[in-house]
Protein backbone atom coordinates (compact mmCIF):
# COMPACT_ATOMS: atom_id res chain seq x y z
CA UNK A 1 0.00 0.00 0.00
CA UNK A 2 1.39 3.49 -1.14
CA UNK A 3 -1.62 5.36 0.71
CA UNK A 4 -0.70 8.91 1.62
CA UNK A 5 -1.18 12.69 1.22
CA UNK A 6 1.53 14.26 -0.31
CA UNK A 7 0.86 18.61 0.25
CA UNK A 8 3.18 19.55 -2.69
CA UNK A 9 3.77 23.06 -3.69
CA UNK A 10 3.64 23.84 -7.20
CA UNK A 11 5.52 27.23 -7.26
CA UNK A 12 4.10 30.43 -8.45
CA UNK A 13 3.28 28.75 -12.08
CA UNK A 14 6.71 28.77 -14.06
CA UNK A 15 6.53 24.80 -14.48
CA UNK A 16 10.35 25.15 -13.84
CA UNK A 17 10.20 26.03 -11.11
CA UNK A 18 8.89 22.98 -9.46
CA UNK A 19 10.69 20.97 -7.02
CA UNK A 20 12.26 17.59 -8.02
CA UNK A 21 10.65 16.33 -5.17
CA UNK A 22 7.45 17.83 -6.55
CA UNK A 23 8.20 16.14 -9.53
CA UNK A 24 8.41 12.55 -7.70
CA UNK A 25 5.59 13.10 -5.66
CA UNK A 26 2.91 13.93 -8.90
CA UNK A 27 5.23 10.62 -10.52
CA UNK A 28 3.49 8.55 -8.03
CA UNK A 29 0.32 10.12 -7.67
CA UNK A 30 -3.17 7.93 -8.27
CA UNK A 31 -5.30 11.21 -7.76
CA UNK A 32 -4.51 14.88 -8.09
CA UNK A 33 -6.01 17.75 -5.82
CA UNK A 34 -5.15 20.60 -7.56
CA UNK A 35 -6.04 24.78 -6.41
CA UNK A 36 -6.79 27.18 -9.34
CA UNK A 37 -3.58 29.12 -9.22
CA UNK A 38 -1.95 26.25 -10.25
CA UNK A 39 -0.56 26.42 -13.73
CA UNK A 40 -2.29 22.37 -15.43
CA UNK A 41 1.26 22.23 -17.52
CA UNK A 42 2.67 21.01 -14.20
CA UNK A 43 0.14 17.94 -14.35
CA UNK A 44 2.54 16.46 -17.37
CA UNK A 45 4.58 14.77 -14.49
CA UNK A 46 0.91 12.97 -13.95
CA UNK A 47 -0.18 11.82 -17.10
CA UNK A 48 -2.13 8.92 -15.51
CA UNK A 49 -3.27 10.20 -12.86
CA UNK A 50 -7.13 10.83 -12.02
CA UNK A 51 -7.55 14.85 -12.15
CA UNK A 52 -9.95 16.74 -9.80
CA UNK A 53 -9.71 20.16 -9.65
CA UNK A 54 -10.67 21.97 -6.38
CA UNK A 55 -9.98 26.00 -6.64
CA UNK A 56 -10.92 28.19 -3.86
CA UNK A 57 -10.51 31.83 -5.21
CA UNK A 58 -11.65 34.61 -3.20
CA UNK A 59 -15.27 35.53 -4.59
CA UNK A 60 -15.56 32.85 -6.29
CA UNK A 61 -17.76 29.32 -6.09
CA UNK A 62 -15.31 27.37 -3.92
CA UNK A 63 -15.20 23.93 -3.04
CA UNK A 64 -15.50 23.86 0.94
CA UNK A 65 -12.36 22.87 2.89
CA UNK A 66 -14.29 19.81 4.90
CA UNK A 67 -15.26 18.30 1.16
CA UNK A 68 -11.73 18.87 0.16
CA UNK A 69 -10.35 16.70 3.60
CA UNK A 70 -12.74 14.00 3.19
CA UNK A 71 -11.83 13.57 -0.66
CA UNK A 72 -8.66 12.93 1.00
CA UNK A 73 -9.31 10.72 3.50
CA UNK A 74 -11.96 8.62 1.35
CA UNK A 75 -8.79 8.10 -1.82
CA UNK A 76 -6.29 7.18 0.98
CA UNK A 77 -8.63 4.85 2.90
CA UNK A 78 -8.42 3.11 -0.72
CA UNK A 79 -5.30 2.70 -0.53
CA UNK A 80 -4.27 5.60 -3.60
CA UNK A 81 -1.81 7.79 -3.55
CA UNK A 82 -3.12 11.57 -3.44
CA UNK A 83 -1.40 14.41 -4.23
CA UNK A 84 -2.78 17.70 -2.81
CA UNK A 85 -1.16 20.58 -5.57
CA UNK A 86 -0.91 23.90 -4.43
CA UNK A 87 0.10 27.48 -5.28
CA UNK A 88 3.68 28.37 -4.67
CA UNK A 89 4.12 27.14 -1.38
CA UNK A 90 1.40 24.86 0.46
CA UNK A 91 2.27 26.21 3.96
CA UNK A 92 2.30 30.08 3.10
CA UNK A 93 -1.12 31.29 3.12
CA UNK A 94 -1.98 27.94 1.60
CA UNK A 95 -3.48 25.92 4.29
CA UNK A 96 -0.76 23.55 4.10
CA UNK A 97 -0.51 23.06 7.99
CA UNK A 98 -4.47 22.92 8.81
CA UNK A 99 -4.81 20.31 6.32
CA UNK A 100 -1.29 18.11 7.36
CA UNK A 101 -2.87 17.86 11.40
CA UNK A 102 -6.16 16.76 10.47
CA UNK A 103 -5.10 14.49 8.24
CA UNK A 104 -2.21 12.92 10.69
CA UNK A 105 -4.97 13.06 13.34
CA UNK A 106 -7.33 10.13 11.61
CA UNK A 107 -3.79 8.24 11.30
CA UNK A 108 -2.74 9.27 7.53
CA UNK A 109 0.56 9.63 6.38
CA UNK A 110 1.62 13.18 5.03
CA UNK A 111 4.50 14.68 3.69
CA UNK A 112 4.87 17.94 3.07
CA UNK A 113 6.99 19.72 -0.03
CA UNK A 114 7.57 22.93 -0.70
CA UNK A 115 7.24 25.30 -3.24
CA UNK A 116 8.52 28.65 -4.62
CA UNK A 117 6.44 31.11 -2.81
CA UNK A 118 4.90 33.64 -5.30
CA UNK A 119 6.15 36.44 -3.18
CA UNK A 120 9.96 35.32 -3.67
CA UNK A 121 9.31 34.43 -7.36
CA UNK A 122 7.53 37.68 -8.02
CA UNK A 123 10.51 39.84 -6.29
CA UNK A 124 12.96 38.26 -8.03
CA UNK A 125 11.48 37.77 -11.31
CA UNK A 126 11.96 42.19 -11.09
CA UNK A 127 15.61 41.54 -9.90
CA UNK A 128 14.56 42.66 -6.29
CA UNK A 129 16.64 41.13 -3.50
CA UNK A 130 14.06 40.99 -0.56
CA UNK A 131 16.84 41.27 1.24
CA UNK A 132 19.66 43.78 0.68
CA UNK A 133 23.12 44.00 3.02
CA UNK A 134 22.71 47.39 4.12
CA UNK A 135 19.22 48.26 2.86
CA UNK A 136 16.54 45.54 4.37
CA UNK A 137 17.58 42.69 6.69
CA UNK A 138 14.55 40.96 6.59
CA UNK A 139 11.56 40.53 4.59
CA UNK A 140 7.89 40.07 6.24
CA UNK A 141 5.35 37.94 4.75
CA UNK A 142 1.81 38.90 5.57
CA UNK A 143 -1.72 38.73 3.81
CA UNK A 144 -3.94 41.70 3.87
CA UNK A 145 -6.87 39.22 3.56
CA UNK A 146 -8.51 37.54 6.86
CA UNK A 147 -11.36 35.33 6.51
CA UNK A 148 -12.42 36.91 10.94
CA UNK A 149 -11.52 40.84 9.80
CA UNK A 150 -9.06 40.52 12.35
CA UNK A 151 -6.24 43.43 11.83
CA UNK A 152 -3.08 43.39 11.30
CA UNK A 153 -0.85 45.57 13.55
CA UNK A 154 0.18 47.86 10.81
CA UNK A 155 2.47 50.26 13.14
CA UNK A 156 4.92 47.50 13.96
CA UNK A 157 4.82 46.76 10.48
CA UNK A 158 5.26 49.90 9.32
CA UNK A 159 8.09 50.74 11.07
CA UNK A 160 10.03 47.06 11.47
CA UNK A 161 12.39 48.17 8.93
CA UNK A 162 11.99 44.95 6.93
CA UNK A 163 11.18 44.43 3.30
CA UNK A 164 7.18 44.02 3.32
CA UNK A 165 5.37 41.00 0.86
CA UNK A 166 1.76 41.38 1.28
CA UNK A 167 -0.43 39.02 -0.10
CA UNK A 168 -3.74 39.00 -1.64
CA UNK A 169 -4.15 42.83 -1.48
CA UNK A 170 -5.29 43.82 -4.62
CA UNK A 171 -8.78 45.35 -3.01
CA UNK A 172 -7.03 46.45 -0.08
CA UNK A 173 -4.98 48.98 -1.61
CA UNK A 174 -6.49 52.16 0.31
CA UNK A 175 -6.26 49.97 3.17
CA UNK A 176 -3.11 49.09 3.26
CA UNK A 177 -1.49 52.55 1.84
CA UNK A 178 -3.41 54.14 4.96
CA UNK A 179 -2.61 51.70 7.41
CA UNK A 180 0.97 52.07 6.56
CA UNK A 181 1.39 55.78 6.24
CA UNK A 182 -0.85 56.01 9.83
CA UNK A 183 1.80 53.68 10.85
CA UNK A 184 4.56 56.19 10.61
CA UNK A 185 5.69 54.59 6.81
CA UNK A 186 7.84 57.10 4.63
CA UNK A 187 5.53 58.33 1.89
CA UNK A 188 8.02 57.99 -0.71
CA UNK A 189 8.57 54.32 0.08
CA UNK A 190 9.33 52.12 -3.27
CA UNK A 191 6.90 49.51 -4.00
CA UNK A 192 6.39 47.17 -6.44
CA UNK A 193 3.24 45.75 -7.75
CA UNK A 194 3.60 42.19 -9.06
CA UNK A 195 0.72 40.29 -11.23
CA UNK A 196 0.88 36.97 -12.23
CA UNK A 197 4.73 36.56 -10.94
CA UNK A 198 6.73 33.83 -13.28
CA UNK A 199 4.42 33.31 -16.41
CA UNK A 200 4.23 34.51 -19.68
CA UNK A 201 1.68 37.42 -19.31
CA UNK A 202 3.59 38.48 -15.93
CA UNK A 203 3.28 42.64 -15.20
CA UNK A 204 5.11 44.70 -12.84
CA UNK A 205 4.06 48.39 -11.59
CA UNK A 206 6.11 50.50 -9.69
CA UNK A 207 5.53 53.33 -7.75
CA UNK A 208 5.35 54.49 -4.09
CA UNK A 209 3.37 54.48 -1.09
CA UNK A 210 1.92 57.86 -1.69
CA UNK A 211 0.45 56.83 -5.07
CA UNK A 212 0.46 53.14 -5.27
CA UNK A 213 -3.82 52.71 -5.08
CA UNK A 214 -3.62 55.33 -8.06
CA UNK A 215 -1.49 53.68 -10.13
CA UNK A 216 -2.49 50.54 -9.51
CA UNK A 217 -5.99 51.66 -10.68
CA UNK A 218 -4.58 52.97 -13.82
CA UNK A 219 -2.30 49.88 -14.85
CA UNK A 220 -5.53 48.01 -14.28
CA UNK A 221 -3.41 45.74 -11.42
CA UNK A 222 -5.65 42.36 -11.43
CA UNK A 223 -5.31 39.34 -8.65
CA UNK A 224 -3.05 37.10 -8.71
CA UNK A 225 -0.73 39.85 -7.70
CA UNK A 226 1.81 40.16 -5.03
CA UNK A 227 3.36 44.05 -3.30
CA UNK A 228 6.69 44.16 -2.64
CA UNK A 229 7.02 47.62 -0.08
CA UNK A 230 10.31 48.73 0.83
CA UNK A 231 13.25 50.27 -0.24
CA UNK A 232 14.76 47.43 -2.01
CA UNK A 233 11.28 47.72 -4.49
CA UNK A 234 13.32 50.64 -6.18
CA UNK A 235 15.84 48.10 -7.14
CA UNK A 236 16.13 47.52 -10.50
CA UNK A 237 15.81 51.29 -11.58
CA UNK A 238 18.07 53.92 -11.22
CA UNK A 239 16.48 55.30 -8.45
CA UNK A 240 17.74 52.53 -5.69
CA UNK A 241 21.42 53.91 -6.79
CA UNK A 242 19.98 57.61 -6.17
CA UNK A 243 19.11 57.13 -2.84
CA UNK A 244 22.56 56.44 -1.88
CA UNK A 245 22.92 52.44 -2.04
CA UNK A 246 26.63 52.14 -2.62
CA UNK A 247 26.90 54.36 0.91
CA UNK A 248 24.71 51.95 2.96
CA UNK A 249 26.43 48.78 1.88
CA UNK A 250 29.61 50.34 2.57
CA UNK A 251 28.22 51.34 6.28
CA UNK A 252 27.02 47.83 6.30
CA UNK A 253 29.69 45.14 7.98
CA UNK A 254 27.00 42.47 8.20
CA UNK A 255 27.15 39.22 5.65
N1 LIG B 1 0.49 29.43 -1.27
C1 LIG B 1 0.62 30.53 -2.21
C2 LIG B 1 -0.22 31.73 -1.80
C3 LIG B 1 -1.71 31.48 -1.87
S1 LIG B 1 -2.63 32.86 -1.42
C4 LIG B 1 2.08 30.90 -2.36
O1 LIG B 1 2.91 30.44 -1.55
O2 LIG B 1 2.43 31.64 -3.27
C5 LIG B 1 -3.03 33.56 -2.99
C6 LIG B 1 -2.26 34.84 -3.23
O3 LIG B 1 -0.92 34.52 -3.58
C7 LIG B 1 -2.77 35.70 -4.36
O4 LIG B 1 -3.85 36.52 -3.96
C8 LIG B 1 -1.54 36.53 -4.67
O5 LIG B 1 -1.36 37.55 -3.72
C9 LIG B 1 -0.43 35.50 -4.48
N2 LIG B 1 -0.05 34.83 -5.72
C10 LIG B 1 -0.15 33.53 -6.02
N3 LIG B 1 0.36 33.26 -7.23
C11 LIG B 1 0.81 34.44 -7.71
C12 LIG B 1 1.47 34.85 -8.91
N4 LIG B 1 1.80 33.97 -9.88
N5 LIG B 1 1.80 36.15 -9.05
C13 LIG B 1 1.53 37.04 -8.09
N6 LIG B 1 0.90 36.73 -6.94
C14 LIG B 1 0.55 35.45 -6.75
Amino acid sequence: MNAKVWLVGAGPGDPELLTLKAVRALREADVVLIDDLVNTAVLEHCPNARIIPVGKRGGCRSTPQAFIHRLMLRYTRHGKCVVRLKGGDPCIFGRGGEEAQWLRERGVEVELVNGITAGLAGATQCDIPLTLRGVARGVTLVTAHTQDDSSLNWQALAQGGTTLVIYMGVAKLSEIREQLLAGGMAADTPVAMIENASLPHQRECRSDLTAMEKDACAFELKSPAILVIGTVAACATSSLWERGLPAMMAADQSA
